[in-house]
């Protein structure tokens, strides 16, 4: 289950004359029987040594040096050995390129923490009897060693692994506090890997969820993605929500499920979710922009309600709405604008289905757009939120041979003075509400 590309770095490493171990994830999975998706190596040599060792090698990260060598697509992450416990990760807004950059020499204790407890920096280099105390939980810390074949437990980590238990290495509080991401993490692994959180690794998480708030947006974007698009996210989604954490995610999707917690709009998470995980199960490309308008679609329509009620056209109201939830999303997740401007548009689009005769409702169908908003079209009939002959209707028209297309909308009688074009660049301008649209239903 060893990819050849880590098989090269490790024995290149070995070659060499320096320690070489898979370690992390893979060799967790590897025990279990799961084929790992990435490989990590842990080493003696420094990051400059390992560059100086492969060709396809760069430096990544300013206060936290990792080389990455690359295979192809594949990329093999190589870490130094470090003296303590860090969060082991670069920072998510840590430019990703500084290969230029002079390397820092580690000196003598360089640990920052701030004082909630959270870790701010770590630059020393160790061994590995040092390294393995700073990972967060045990089955994530076991060593597998290329010089004999064996793995290094120094935390008892296999038989956390073979009885399914995330237990975090050390006093659970205090590792919560250097990195509180890590209580996203154990929620991580227990929807993956079905593992149960050992108590008192459990315990804490709701006590200290809100130490989530220091967390930069980005970091936590990432965190988002490992959770809800890797084909677990309908479990990840409850458990969040047990422990407490959706709320610190998600704060007006929560609030909005507690209100209304078996409503349509946590049908329509859970059905957005469900496809979603399906789709990873059947290969299909997803995007988390699907997710996030799934996320927030209860919060913004109510904010859209609002905005309907005091005049505002519907696909307006619902462009507004979109970007006021999504600017106070975003001081938790950062959603990058490629994902929330398609978003807005889906949902903008949504009082369009409505329109089911004309030209214009057959132009619609060729809209950029039109695919994803009908897919979360189906997705709020499913939950309840529309009409199910609405998404049907529109279904159905996209099977129709085109001549029949037309007889369906009526356009072959209608609109005799337009020109065709017309139509579609006024369309793509109605969701900034420049002109009324004449009937809506
Ligand atoms: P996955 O299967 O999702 O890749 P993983 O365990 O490999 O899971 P990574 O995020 O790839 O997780 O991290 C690799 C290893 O680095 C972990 O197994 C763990 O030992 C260590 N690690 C990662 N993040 C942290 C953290 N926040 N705190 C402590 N150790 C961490
Ligand atoms: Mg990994």
């Amino acid at each position: 289950m060893i990819s050849t590309s880590a098989l090269k770095v490790l024995y290149q490493l070995k070659d060499a004359g320096y320690q070489a171990f898979l370690v992390g994830g893979c060799v967790r999975d590897i025990v279990i029987g799961m084929e790992p998706k990435d490989f990590d190596v842990a080493t003696n040599a420094s990051p400059e040594e390992v560059r100086r060792l492969f060709r396809n090698c760069r430096l990544i990260g300013r206060r936290f040096r990792l080389a990455h060598v690359r295979f192809g697509h594949q990329i093999v992450e190589v870490a130094t050995f470090r003296a303590a416990g860090d969060p082991i990760v670069p920072d998510a807004d840590e430019p990703d390129d500084t290969d230029d950059e002079p390397a820092p020499e580690p000196p003598d204790d360089d640990r920052v923490h701030d004082d909630t407890g959270r870790l701010l920096r770590d630059n020393r280099y160790g061994t590995v009897d040092q390294d393995v105390w700073r990972r967060d939980f045990t089955c994530n810390a076991l060593y597998y060693n290329i010089e004999d074949y064996s793995i290094w437990d120094y935390v008892g980590g296999v038989a956390d692994v073979k009885s399914r238990t995330l237990r975090l290495i050390g006093d659970p509080e205090t590792r919560y506090r250097e990195d509180p991401v890590r209580m996203l993490r154990a929620i991580r692994f227990q929807a993956k890997l079905g593992f149960t959180i050992h108590e008192g690794t459990r315990e804490p998480i709701k006590r200290l969820a809100m130490l989530l708030e220091q967390i930069p947006p980005a970091r936590l974007l990432d965190e988002f993605q490992k959770l809800f698009l890797a084909g677990f996210g309908q479990r990840a989604f409850e458990l969040l929500m047990e422990h407490g954490l959706l709320e610190q995610l998600f704060p007006a999707t929560a609030a909005w499920l507690a209100e209304d917690p078996d409503g349509m709009a946590a049908r329509l998470i859970r059905a957005g979710l469900a496809n979603t995980d399906q789709r990873v199960q059947e290969d299909r490309p997803v995007t988390p922009m699907f997710l996030f308008a799934v996320l927030l679609f209860g919060p913004i329509s109510a904010a859209a309600q609002r905005r309907f009620e005091a005049g505002s056209q519907a696909g307006q109201a619902i462009a507004e709405a979109a970007e006021e939830v999504v600017a106070e999303q975003n001081r938790r997740i950062g959603i990058p604008k490629r994902f929330s401007i398609p978003m807005r548009e889906i949902l903008a689009l949504q009082p369009r289905f409505h329109r089911r005769e004309g030209r214009r409702a057959l132009a619609f169908i060729s809209h950029p757009r039109f695919r994803a908003a009908y897919d979360f079209l189906v997705l709020r009939a499913e939950a309840g939120g529309e009409d199910p002959q609405i998404a049907r209707w529109w279904t159905e028209l996209q099977e129709l041979p085109q001549e029949e297309q037309e007889t369906r909308v009526g356009a072959d009688k209608s609109h005799s003075g337009q020109p065709a074009g017309t139509g579609g660049r006024r369309r793509r301008r109605g969701g900034r509400g420049r002109r009324a649209p004449k009937t809506e239903s």
